[in-house]
């Protein structure tokens, strides 16, 4: 169950409106990123979770998001007030101060409705809290781009303090996968097929005018890199977890016996 209380979860104080910068903090309310898609990610989540302990973890974290959406809302309710009446701030965000009367709404900047197609949830434990790991990173540097762009300093504290939540909750996110002991390559139940699961396609090659190189880098470095397959009639005979074949095997029957499975 919820149950509110009175109290922000940090103390707001705005020194001096700024309408323009309101509508930037909608971002943090009803973007993609912001703080009720948050909530609702790892509620969710937490809603479909067997194992207990995470369960918890989620629910901690997801309800500190709804505390987070009242803080970030208050903000921007403090920096679009002027809209009420000013004609000079309402030209800021028309549709704040004309349709939503300069109030908060779950909109995004530009005005776009906040929607559940933001929320990740696989019901798989290990998938969704690399979504969550993933969602964290991407509030981090929302906060930061909006503090680089606040000249209140008030503002800045209770954006400084909402930032740094989320690099606690990255890190809880973060251990909890580790807690999983799975491999980091390991997804849902069905092997990859060995062979074609070492290949790297290089599939974009030659070097562009603005620095554009073929590169190579731990990513590849250990796979058995394929040149331009689309130019040598490069095609995958079968993919079935057990034998994964290509027509590079084909011409090379011992490539067949490396045992490259993972699991
Ligand atoms: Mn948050
Ligand atoms: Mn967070």
């Amino acid at each position: 169950m919820y149950h509110h209380v009175k109290k922000l979860m940090y103390t707001v104080r705005v020194g001096s409106p700024d309408p323009r910068f309101g509508n930037m903090l909608l971002e943090q309310f009803g973007g993609a990123n912001g703080e009720l898609a948050a909530a609702m990610q790892y509620s969710i989540q937490g809603l479909n979770c067997d194992d207990m302990a995470i369960k918890d973890l989620l629910m901690d974290i997801g309800t500190e998001e709804l505390s987070h959406l009242e803080v970030v809302g208050t903000l921007a309710k403090l920096h679009l007030k002027p809209m009420k009446k000013d004609a000079e701030a309402a030209n800021q965000d028309p549709l704040i101060a004309i349709a939503g009367g300069g109030g908060v709404a779950l909109c995004n900047s530009m005005g776009n409705s906040w929607t559940a197609d933001y929320l990740k949830v696989t019901g798989e434990l290990d998938v969704d809290l690399r979504s969550n790991i993933a969602a964290e990173a991407r509030a981090k540097i929302v906060y930061e781009r909006l503090i680089g762009f606040c000249d209140d300093v008030g503002t800045k504290e209770a954006l400084q303090f909402l930032m740094t939540r989320e690099i606690t909750h990255l890190q809880a996110f973060m251990k909890a996968l580790e807690s999983l002991v799975k491999h980091p390559l390991s997804i849902g139940s069905i092997p990859p097929s060995p062979v074609i699961v070492d290949q790297f396609y290089n599939t974009s090659t030659g070097e562009g005018d603005h620095g554009e190189i073929d590169a190579t880098g731990p990513w590849n470095e250990e796979l058995e890199v394929i040149e331009s397959p689309a130019l040598q009639e490069f095609q995958v005979i079968k993919a079935t977890p057990k034998e994964g074949r290509t027509t590079l095997d084909a011409k090379k029957p011992s490539a067949k016996k490396r045992n490259v499975s993972r699991g």
